[in-house]
């Protein structure tokens, strides 16, 4: 099965140390842990490790290399991020339609995502490596994102695809599920129940019950909450029963 373990984020020539470990956090959160480093010109450094807050140990594992040649060798397929459009015969992709490429890649396929420098992004000679360029389309008049929040982007898009599960997939509560019979049951109940209150005259009854239907059909009902409905339905017969001699 192909992993996020394939895939290898390569920072060329980062300026400020800050951005590294900032990039670092941002591929934890979504579960990335290989990074490499062309030339960094400050690292290792105390700022790096401070703005990585909890994700130095992917920055403890990140590799520092001389050459970009270096940091790609042995990968199959090879991403640039560019915040520029350049007029180059190489395909452009956004980040989602770069991660359904990576997707279809061989299970084995080690995969690079090359980011540039802050101040002047990837050289062309850099380009040149990649395969595929990769934009994330942002606001024409101003494209150019901070180095580790292009990191976040891809970083996302790539757990997306990968496992879009969230921990907590609903806060509070279990919801015990109902079946046909139970709502059946219920529109029964208020049938009913509405006769009995003076809301629904059985000689005209119109299409109110099937409004009803199609009201609860779209509201999801758990248990708990079709057990709320029959308590009001109840109370609604037993004051209407109250009021009878009236
Ligand atoms: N001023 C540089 C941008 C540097 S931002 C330039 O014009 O190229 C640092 C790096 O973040 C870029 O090299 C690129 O890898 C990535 N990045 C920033 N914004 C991006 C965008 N909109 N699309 C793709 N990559 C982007």
């Amino acid at each position: 099965m192909k992993t996020l373990d394939n895939i290898r984020f390569v920072l060329v020539g980062t300026t400020h140390p800050g951005n590294i470990g900032a990039a670092a956090r941002a591929m934890k959160t979504m579960g990335l842990s290989n990074l490499h480093l062309v030339t960094p010109k400050i690292y290792p450094s105390a700022e790096a490790t401070a703005r990585a807050s909890g994700a130095d140990d992917v920055l403890a594992r990140a590799v520092v290399h001389d050459t970009l040649d270096s940091a790609i060798e042995g990968c199959q397929q090879v991403y640039g991020m560019s915040a520029r459009l350049r007029h180059l015969p190489v395909p452009v992709v956004n980040p989602r339609e770069a991660v359904t490429q990576i997707q279809q890649a061989s299970d084995d396929a080690q995969i690079a995502i090359i980011f540039g420098r802050e101040h002047s992004g990837l050289t062309n000679e850099e380009l040149d490596r990649c395969q595929h360029l990769v934009n994330i389309p942002a606001n024409p008049d101003y494209s150019s994102l901070n180095l580790a929040a292009a990191v976040q982007v891809l970083a996302y898009e790539l757990k997306m695809s990968f496992d879009p599960t969230i921990e907590v997939g609903r806060i509070g509560e279990e919801r015990e599920a109902i079946n046909a019979e139970d709502l059946e049951h219920l529109y029964g109940h208020f049938e009913e129940s509405l006769v009995t209150i003076g809301f629904l005259d059985p000689e005209k009854p119109k299409n109110l019950m099937r409004r009803l239907r199609r009201l609860f059909n779209r509201a999801d009902l758990d248990r708990n909450e079709l057990q709320i409905l029959h308590g009001i339905l109840r109370s609604a017969e037993t004051m209407r029963e109250g009021k009878g001699g009236e």
